[in-house]
């Protein structure tokens, strides 16, 4: 093949790093978005949507340049008008820009978020990690009591247990501007003599940023990390306490967590606490499906007044890559109550009505009309698991009847064509109450 052909032949394509969701796994996709919405009633947290675009001054900011996600990862891009633009890597700096843009400080606080949305990232593709992923995120601003501290990870816990999955929380404290200027020189001075063993991206975090050295995932940066000085035993008197009494909270609601002086999140904006939320006995290397923590300073820095807050992002492709290996037994997807088949010329053209029809009688429907073959149908209607099918066909229509057919019994029944509606509904009532006939309800990924 000419090197002209081969271009022609490979150039529409996915992107790499990119993922199709299809259609045979929305069901686990609204499954997961259905809990998170759920849950964020419980907890009272109001959607928000954000652009995917902004500035990218924006994430230099909040995020901080240092990261390797604004240094490395980011995708940016100069518009028409010249404006210097990103794709959103993360949720949090769009959503602390609308509360400031928006005035929400004068709202009672905690003003109390979620959101859900693709993040976009130029990360190394591998299981788990994509260019595009989506991210489900909560964020309270506004308060900076570690009641809210525990309850936003317990809400963080919650949310992965509802979807079945056997997990922990991998706890840690970073401080503030008060006390980690203490520690940093600890980590420094733990690293001056051990430079020669770090990577090389580390040699430079060593002098920007040496809490970035703590989350390095090259083995002999980990190795080092294990020895270094913890950020909990430099917290001043106020972080302390703000740490150990998030722990009883979380002993009292028996949230199941590690204390993890690794814990440090690659991003620049957190104080004070901080988590990630792993799968239950693993040795903590796995990917984690999540993280948060405090950012009391942020909306400061983002131009707001001075207001606490703290939040997480869960990784969605992640959760769902976990339910369908353990195999969640999700809620019953979709089924039609009724399938409708249609034989011959003019069954078919009386059938676009009556689909309808059978629509605005509050029934669930599907159909082929481009099917000829009963046995076609048929199996198409049993595939999509309808209740009962309905036939219609040239006798059918002369006398002014339908048949319906019970597609768990086989049995079938003449019924007059202008009460058909009442008769699925009467069929289907019956088949509730009837305890022997109980249908599944729920259906393995
Ligand atoms: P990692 O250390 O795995 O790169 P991270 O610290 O960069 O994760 P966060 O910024 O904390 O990730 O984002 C929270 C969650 O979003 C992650 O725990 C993960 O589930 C998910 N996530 C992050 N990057 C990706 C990616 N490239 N592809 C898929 N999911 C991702
Ligand atoms: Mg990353």
């Amino acid at each position: 093949m000419s090197p002209k052909k081969k271009t022609a032949k490979t150039s529409i394509r996915l992107v790499k790093g990119m993922k199709d969701i299809l259609p045979t796994e929305q069901h686990i996709w609204d499954f997961v978005r259905s809990r998170v919405e759920s849950v964020a009633r419980d907890y009272g947290f109001m959607r928000i949507d954000t652009p995917i675009v902004e500035f990218t001054q924006l994430f230099k900011k909040a995020t901080g340049e240092e990261t390797d996600i604004v240094s490395k990862e980011m995708y940016s891009f100069v518009d028409q008008s010249g404006d210097r633009l990103s794709l959103r890597p993360e949720g949090t700096p769009g959503v602390i820009r609308a509360y400031i843009e928006h005035g929400m400080l004068n709202q009672p606080q905690p003003v109390k978020m979620f959101y859900i949305g693709p993040q976009f990232r130029h990360d190394k593709p591998q299981a788990g990690r994509y260019r595009q992923f989506w991210q489900f995120g909560f964020e309270a601003v506004g308060d900076a009591d570690p009641i809210v501290d525990a309850q936003i990870i317990a809400m963080n816990y919650n949310i992965l247990r509802d979807l079945g999955l056997d997990i922990e929380v991998q706890i840690n404290s970073i401080g503030d501007k008060h006390c980690r200027p203490k520690y940093f020189k600890a980590l420094t001075q733990y690293y001056k003599n051990k430079k020669k063993d770090l990577c090389v991206d580390c040699t430079k975090r060593l002098l920007k940023n040496p809490l970035r050295l703590l989350d390095c995932k090259v083995k002999g940066c980990q190795e080092l990390a294990e020895e270094a000085p913890q950020m909990v035993d430099y917290l001043c008197e106020d972080c302390n306490k703000h740490f150990t009494t998030v722990l009883e909270y979380l002993d009292e609601a028996e949230v199941k967590y590690n204390l993890n002086p690794k814990i440090v999140r690659g991003l620049d904006y957190y104080t004070r606490t901080t988590w990630e939320i792993v799968e239950s006995n693993q040795d903590g290397k796995l990917q984690a499906l999540g993280g948060g923590g405090r950012y009391d300073e942020l909306v400061k820095l983002l131009g707001g007044r001075e207001t606490p807050a703290i939040g997480f992002a869960m990784g969605m492709e992640r959760i769902i890559n976990k339910i369908k290996e353990k195999e969640v037994v999700l809620p019953e997807v979709w089924r039609p109550d009724v399938y409708l088949a249609q034989l011959g010329i003019e069954a078919r053209r009386k059938s676009l009505k009556l689909f309808m029809d059978l629509r605005q009688g509050g029934l669930t429907v599907s159909e082929d009309f481009s099917k000829n073959g009963l046995k076609d149908q048929l199996e198409l209607a049993n595939k999509k698991n309808a209740r009962y099918v309905l036939i219609l066909g040239q006798k059918e229509l002369v006398d002014g009847t339908i048949l319906i057919r019970d597609m768990e019994s086989g049995v079938q029944e003449t019924v007059d064509h202008k009460k058909v509606v009442k008769e699925v509904h009467k069929r289907l009532a019956s088949k509730m109450n009837d305890k022997s006939l109980k249908i599944k309800t729920t259906k393995k990924v």
